[in-house]
């Protein structure tokens, strides 16, 4: 998936997390079950003759289950699939070279190549099948080198339908994986859409609420100090009553657009309402923020509207109004946001066109 701006908020993780649950959801579910009807088998062939196949069956029992309860208790999940990958490995070569109960091993290879596809993704899943399978037709083709012996139709009838369901796993485990990226992205999107501004595409308000107020709460190291600024374009009512509601709307993406290409890729400029606009700084001391924020209204002043507008060449001077404040932690954003506010308020009233802080 592409990332944006909106990639560093808006949880991209969450999808991902979601296959990481499903994965290993299924490796405690195979595990648990598939580890404890292979000790069923072993406690069965204890009293059998051939201690070899016996002796493979609690080993690899014991690798799969134990590797499923200590896989609770570590972050690496990933080198839990490599484990358990290994010791399935382990179980096919030995069952092939031995043989199993009255030569039937063959018939239990089958659930194997879909296990591989769970474990890992579907690339590293088909090369996995494909190496095993390489190894297992070198056996069945060695007859020197191992116990079993298999007869040639039995042989091929395996390899071809073996081969069979190797391909329908991974065409099942192919399909899977890009409808579940088609579906994250469709979220993302429906994400991005519901928190923009659909006038000047900026972040709206419930963005703040919503997305941006949640992460700083829950990592409030990556956010704080944060300074927060509100921004009002000046004596923006007299665009409306000279030049038109449209023109109006132009001049507003306007200054998003200059107040957004003024920012750092994780700051945050939102539209708050009709022509004011909160921008936030995250790890920023207010005297940065100061100065961001004059800079960002010398800016304003030195680019006027000159565009094309309804039929005429349509030239504003624009001036933008500042209030500055800084938040130590996430209880303080709120007082933040009306200390800025204040200020702003300040500005307007001693003459608009500056910064107060
Ligand atoms: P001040 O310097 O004190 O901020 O004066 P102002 O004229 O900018 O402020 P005021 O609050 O009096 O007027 C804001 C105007 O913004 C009034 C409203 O019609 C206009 N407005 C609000 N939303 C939109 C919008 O989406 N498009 C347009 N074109 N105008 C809008
Ligand atoms: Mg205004
Ligand atoms: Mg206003």
């Amino acid at each position: 998936m592409k990332s944006d701006w909106w990639s560093n908020f808006i949880d991209l993780q969450s999808s991902q997390d979601i296959e990481i649950k499903r994965q290993k959801l299924v490796l405690y579910f195979s595990s648990y079950i598939g580890g404890g009807i292979l000790f069923l088998f072993y406690l069965q062939h204890i009293a059998s003759q051939d201690s070899l196949l016996t002796c493979i069956l609690l080993a690899s029992s014991l690798v799969v289950l134990s590797n499923a309860v200590i896989s609770h208790f570590h972050p690496y999940f990933g080198v839990s699939c490599y484990i358990t990958g290994l010791g399935v490995v382990g179980l096919i070569l030995g069952l092939v070279f031995t043989g199993g109960h009255q030569n039937t091993a063959l018939y239990w290879l089958y659930p194997f190549p879909l296990v591989y596809f769970i474990l890992f993704d579907y690339r590293k899943g088909l090369v996995a099948n494909l190496l095993i399978f390489s190894a297992i037709l070198f056996l069945l083709y060695q007859p020197d080198w191992i116990l079993a012996e298999y007869q040639p139709a039995e042989k091929s009838r395996f390899i071809a339908s073996y081969l069979v369901t190797i391909f329908l796993s991974f065409v099942a485990e192919y399909f899977r994986f890009h409808s579940h990226q088609e579906l994250s992205s469709i979220n993302y999107q429906r994400q991005k859409q519901a928190n923009t501004d659909p006038l000047t595409q900026l972040p709206n308000r419930r963005f703040l609420d919503s997305v941006f107020f949640i992460g700083a709460d829950r990592e409030p190291k990556h956010y704080f100090p944060m300074v927060v600024v509100m921004a009002d374009i000046d004596f923006f009512k007299r665009v409306n009553d000279t030049y038109g509601h449209d023109t109006g709307d132009h001049v507003l993406k306007h200054v998003a657009s200059l107040l957004k290409s003024s920012l750092r890729g994780f700051d945050v400029v939102a539209r708050i309402g009709g022509e004011e606009f909160l921008i936030l700084l995250p790890q920023t001391m207010l005297v940065d923020g100061i100065s961001v924020a004059e800079k960002i209204r010398i800016e304003c002043q030195n680019t006027p509207f000159n565009q094309f507008d309804n039929l005429q060449q349509v030239y504003i001077d624009l001036t933008v109004s500042f209030g500055v404040a800084e938040a130590s932690s996430a209880e303080q954003l709120n007082n933040a946001i009306m200390a800025a506010d204040s200020k702003l308020y300040l500005a307007k009233e001693q003459g608009r066109n500056q910064v107060q802080g």
